[in-house]
């Protein structure tokens, strides 16, 4: 009988995208998914902030109930590898110099008792994945590209866990995001830990030289070239990393939808250079006038969302305040708001921590700043017609929710399915909804 397998995944599109990867490997091996008492439970951990660690912790505990054998992978390996090792039975950190995912193969082939097929020789690219052989529930796919860090933000543990800097070559990033298309997914997003080093091995733009020949915009413009492939996104971008010739790629490239995610974290240059940011407030506005000025379309300009952690220790009541300046100037479509979090290991942790009502205080005006920024942008959509994802329907109402090509949610009435991109035309926007009536096109 076929030995079955089960995935609890946390976390971010990284982690997604190394499920991917990993549930190949099982289906290669001739495994098959089952959510009832599989033989093997993994469970793909997060650990970038506290309550993730406790969340990857709970859901070790629930897989030991639920599984025969459970493997623990993903970050919090290496941040609690004790406790990942005692709550688990096997463990496949992701730092070290051969890939995670040759170890995870590895460490199935020694459970399942048969030679391995991996090889263990150090690599210096991302190895493309086999991937699985039907789509899974997921109407958007994340493609890894990059992966590791070693910028060392003094919040940030990933330096620590995902150690070795590697690129996927444009030619394996081509032939799975091919595959991708063929299993049936109509939006690819391209991920990594910092995918503006692609390329580099090092992600700190001082010590960077151009590399020979692999460069982030060839690759954008590669992949887009893909037939079928409807809708290709960035994860997210170092603020020093939106170039010129990306954003040419971007224009050029049609599928190549007009968002970007700019990471902030702060509106202060004081607070940035205790985080050991690499850019100050001035140049991340000139980054996102110049993306304003090549992307907006029609008079729409691009989506622009954020993350912004709040309270970090050595953050002053004044460096909020230009916080909230930087952010209202920025117009984004979307903030995510974290309270800072503190990571062992790290420098931050170190330092004198914030009294944690005036970090809540903090959290909740980004948050209602967030409600304004967000009502904003979305108010430019009334009267333009979208093209809509189908992600997530309501049976009672009739009502689907999907995401559009800005990454704006919209919620519409339709009789399509999930994973159809349907046209819709934007009619109202209140605070928490974006609502559009679906014209007579589905594009499939
Ligand atoms: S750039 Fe900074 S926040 Fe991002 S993974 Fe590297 S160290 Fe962490």
């Amino acid at each position: 009988m076929k030995k079955t397998y089960h995935f609890k995944v946390l976390g971010c599109r990284m982690n997604h995208a190394e499920r991917r990867e990993m549930e190949s490997i099982l289906q290669d091996r001739g495994m098959k998914e089952s959510l009832q008492s599989p033989d093997l439970e993994i469970v793909h951990t997060c650990s970038v902030t506290g309550q993730a660690a406790a969340k990857s912790r709970n859901a070790i505990r629930r897989a030991k109930r639920n599984g025969k054998h459970v493997f623990v992978t993903g970050c919090f390996t290496g941040t609690d590898p004790k406790v990942a090792q005692e709550l688990g039975d096997t463990v496949v950190t992701q730092a070290g110099e051969t890939p995670m995912i040759e170890r995870f193969a590895n460490e199935v082939d020694n459970w399942l008792q048969r030679p391995s097929q991996e090889t263990k020789a150090r690599t210096t690219s991302l190895p493309i994945a086999t991937l699985p052989q039907h789509q899974g529930e997921h109407t958007r796919a994340e493609l890894r590209i990059q992966d590791g860090c070693d910028a060392h933000c003094t919040f940030c543990i990933i330096p620590k866990i995902r150690t070795t800097l590697r690129s996927k070559t444009i030619e394996d990033a081509v032939t799975e995001a091919t595959r991708l298309v063929e299993l049936g997914h109509k939006e690819v997003v391209l991920t990594g830990v910092f995918i503006g080093a692609y390329g580099h091995e090092t992600a700190l733009r001082r010590k960077q030289d151009s590399p020979e020949s692999e460069h982030l915009a060839d690759l954008l413009d590669a992949v887009a070239h893909i037939d079928g492939l409807q809708r290709l996104r960035i994860s997210s971008m170092e603020p020093g990393d939106v170039t010129p010739v990306l954003l040419d790629a971007m224009v050029a490239n049609k599928n190549i939808v007009p968002h970007l995610h700019l990471p902030l974290q702060s509106g202060s240059d004081a607070v940035l250079q205790k985080m050991n940011r690499q850019y100050n407030i001035s140049q991340y506005m000139e980054m996102i006038a110049l993306v304003n000025d090549r992307l907006t379309l029609n008079g729409l300009p691009p989506a622009i969302t954020t993350d912004v952690i709040c309270g970090f220790p050595t953050e002053t009541e004044d460096d909020f305040e230009q916080t909230l300046t930087t952010a209202s100037s920025a117009c984004y479509l979307h903030m995510h708001v974290f309270p800072y979090s503190v990571r062992t290991g790290t420098s931050a942790a170190r330092w004198t921590q914030l009294p944690p009502e005036v970090v809540q205080e903090r959290v909740q005006k980004l948050i209602e700043l967030n409600e304004k920024l967000s009502f904003e942008y979305r108010k430019k959509l009334v009267g333009r017609q979208v093209n809509v994802m189908l992600e997530q329907f309501c049976d009672e109402t009739g009502f689907a929710k999907g995401r559009s090509n800005h990454y704006a949610e919209i919620t519409l009435r339709t009789n399509g399915k999930q994973g159809d991109l349907v046209v819709g035309t934007v009619f109202e926007v209140t605070a928490d909804k974006t609502l559009a009536k679906e014209d007579l096109v589905i594009l499939n």
